[in-house]
C-alpha cells in the first residue's frame, strides 16, 4: 500500500505481525467494545485529552494510531474548515471503519486518512500543531522511535498527549483491574468478536505497558519538555502531555 505521501507500509517483526492480526480481526466490532469494555468511560477520557490539547481553530493535528476516529471527530470540529486533521494508522481495517464512520457523520474537507506506521511518519518536520496518540502507543514496536518520530513532526510550542492504559494507583484497585482485564475482557471479546484472543493480547499488552513515571521519562528522552501526567479512573488510564522545546 502507498499513500499519497509516498510512504510504503512495511510490515516487520513478531509483534507488529501479532498487533496487525489483532486490529484486523475487531475492527468491525472496535467501537462496540469500547463502550462495553470501559462502560462509556473511554468518551470522558478522550473528552479531556481534547481539552487539555489547547487545540484551536485554523491548526492542524495528527491522531495517530487513530482507529476508528474518535479523537479525530472532534478535533475536526474544532479546527474547522481553516484547520486540517489527519487520522493515521498502521491497519487499513482500522482505518477503513473509520473513513466511513467520520464520513456517515458528515465529516469531510478538513479531514484525510493515511496509512502509517508511527515509527515513520510520512511527514515534515515541525509540522503539526497537536499530535495524539490513544491507547496505541502501547501496541508500538519501538515505542521511543515513534515518540522521537511525533516530536520531529510537532512545530517548536506544539503538543504531544499520550493516552494510554497505565498502573492503577491502588492495591485493591490494581487487583480488581487485573482480575478484569484477564477473565471478563477475553470473555467479553469471545460473546462480542468471536475472538478472545485478541481480548487476552490487549490485557497482556496493558500490562507489559511502561508505568506513569517511565513513559514521562520517556518522552523527555524523545526531546519533550514540560512533560506531565494525570491519572484518570485512578490511573487505570493516565494522560501524559508534553511540550516540543
Ligand atoms: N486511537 C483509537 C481509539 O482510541 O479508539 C484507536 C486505538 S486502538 C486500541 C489501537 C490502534 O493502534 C489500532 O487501530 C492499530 O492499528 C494502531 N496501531 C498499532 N500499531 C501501530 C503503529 N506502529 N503505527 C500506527 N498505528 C498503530
Amino acid at each position: 500500500d502507498t499513500t499519497h505521501f509516498g510512504y510504503q507500509t512495511v510490515a516487520t517483526g513478531e509483534k507488529q505481525k501479532k498487533v496487525a492480526d489483532v486490529f484486523h480481526s475487531v475492527a468491525a466490532k472496535y467501537d462496540l467494545m469500547n463502550d462495553l469494555m470501559s462502560f462509556g468511560v473511554h468518551r470522558l477520557w478522550k473528552k479531556y485529552t481534547i481539552e487539555l490539547s489547547g487545540v484551536r481553530a485554523g491548526q492542524r493535528v495528527l491522531d495517530i494510531a487513530g482507529g476508528t476516529g474518535d479523537l479525530s471527530y472532534d478535533f475536526a470540529r474544532r479546527v474547522g474548515p481553516e484547520g486540517q486533521v489527519i487520522l493515521a494508522d498502521i491497519n487499513d481495517s482500522m482505518l477503513k471503519v473509520g473513513r466511513d464512520r467520520l464520513a456517515d457523520r458528515g465529516i469531510a474537507g478538513n479531514l484525510e486518512t493515511v496509512q502509517a506506521n508511527a515509527e515513520s511518519l510520512p511527514f515534515p518536520d515541525n509540522h503539526f500543531d497537536v499530535i495524539t496518540i490513544a491507547f496505541g502507543l502501547r501496541n508500538v514496536t519501538h515505542k521511543e522511535k515513534a515518540l522521537s518520530e511525533m516530536n520531529r513532526v510537532l512545530k517548536p510550542g506544539g503538543r504531544l498527549l499520550v493516552l494510554e492504559f497505565s498502573k492503577p494507583r491502588n492495591d485493591l484497585l490494581s487487583r480488581a483491574y487485573d482480575v478484569y482485564s484477564f477473565k471478563a475482557l477475553p470473555l467479553m471479546g469471545r460473546m462480542v468478536t468471536g475472538d478472545p484472543d485478541s481480548y487476552r493480547y490487549l490485557a497482556e499488552s496493558i500490562r507489559m505497558h511502561p508505568d506513569q513515571d517511565t513513559l514521562k521519562a520517556m518522552m523527555e528522552d524523545a526531546g519533550l519538555a514540560q512533560v506531565r501526567y494525570h491519572n484518570l479512573t485512578g490511573g487505570v488510564v493516565a494522560l501524559h502531555r508534553g511540550v516540543k522545546a
